[in-house]
């Protein structure tokens, strides 16, 4: 890990000059984290398979901060599409900082009744894509020297709600926290890697989910209620920023005290 000389508290968190891509960058968290990172001065590239949106979204953003932003299409379960993105990125804006891995799905049903195209599908995109993703960004990280890779996990990935039919995506979102620390180990030399957990956040992904099952988990959340995405804004700004720079291979957890014993 880079060891910088001891910096000022306002600048342990400033990105500026840095270049930050963020899979599911067109919506949910992906895309109120990248509004973190362009005030905080980051150029911005925002990844996104379905939200055609991602390109006008890109331009408020660079306009609102007075950053270079773009968006950039592809789906992370192709390696070509994700890595072709990738390379593209590294040429518009001549470097890369930081690859934050945040593409994700949901499903329920029943352990018993999943398809094997359904459990592949979740497998594909969360665990899979993630790790093309970071993959891409890793040939990048060797050939610089540095990069920082975040993954999106999730409370999931070590807690079992009830009621349960999320099989496949807890499985999923464990796999990504393994995912984290092997590569942390592995690519110690050029880079840094860690986890953001989020409890239950409102966004999207939210939406398959029955009032009935809401009510449950927020009777199971010590918060009493449920993140908004723009809560999430600082973890992912430590992780990505030089206020972790002796942070790797870690997972943060932000839950509203869901996951407490
Ligand atoms: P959203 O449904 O709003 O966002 C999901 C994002 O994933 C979208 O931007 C979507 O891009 C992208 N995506 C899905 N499939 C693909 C694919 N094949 N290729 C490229 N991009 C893809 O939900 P969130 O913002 O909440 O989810 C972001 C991450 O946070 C996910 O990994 C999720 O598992 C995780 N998470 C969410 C929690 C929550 O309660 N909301 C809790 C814990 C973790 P597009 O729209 O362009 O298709």
């Amino acid at each position: 890990l880079s060891k910088p000389e001891d910096a000022p508290v306002q600048t342990l968190f400033d990105l500026t000059g840095k270049v930050v891509a963020i899979t599911g960058g067109g919506r949910g968290i992906g895309l109120a984290v990248a509004t973190a990172y362009a005030e905080a001065g980051a150029k911005i590239a925002l990844l996104y398979r379905t939200t055609t949106t991602a390109p006008k979204t890109a331009k408020e953003l660079s306009s609102r901060y007075q950053t270079e932003a773009h968006a950039y299409k592809a789906d992370v379960t192709a390696p070509e599409e994700i890595s072709a993105a990738i390379d593209q990125i590294v040429q518009d804006f001549g470097r890369l900082d930081v690859i934050l891995a945040n593409a994700g799905i949901c499903s329920e049903h029943a352990a018993e009744d999943y398809t094997p195209e359904e459990f592949q599908e979740i497998m594909n995109v969360n665990v899979n894509g993630a790790f093309y993703t970071a993959q891409a960004a890793s040939r990048i990280f060797k050939k610089q020297g540095f990069g920082n890779v975040v993954f999106t996990a999730s409370v999931s990935a070590t807690l079992v709600n009830t009621p349960q039919r999320q099989v496949a995506y807890n499985a999923s979102k464990a796999a990504v926290l393994q995912l984290a620390k092997s590569l942390a180990v592995e690519w110690v030399d050029f880079c840094r890697v860690n986890c953001v957990s989020p409890g239950y956040t409102q966004t999207q992904i939210m939406e398959y989910a029955s009032k009935d099952m809401l009510s449950k988990w927020l009777g199971q959340i010590p918060a009493r209620r449920f993140a908004s995405p723009y809560e999430l804004k600082g973890a992912y700004l430590f992780c990505a920023s030089d206020a972790s720079s002796y942070m790797t291979g870690s997972n943060l957890v932000i839950d509203g005290g869901f996951t407490l014993p």
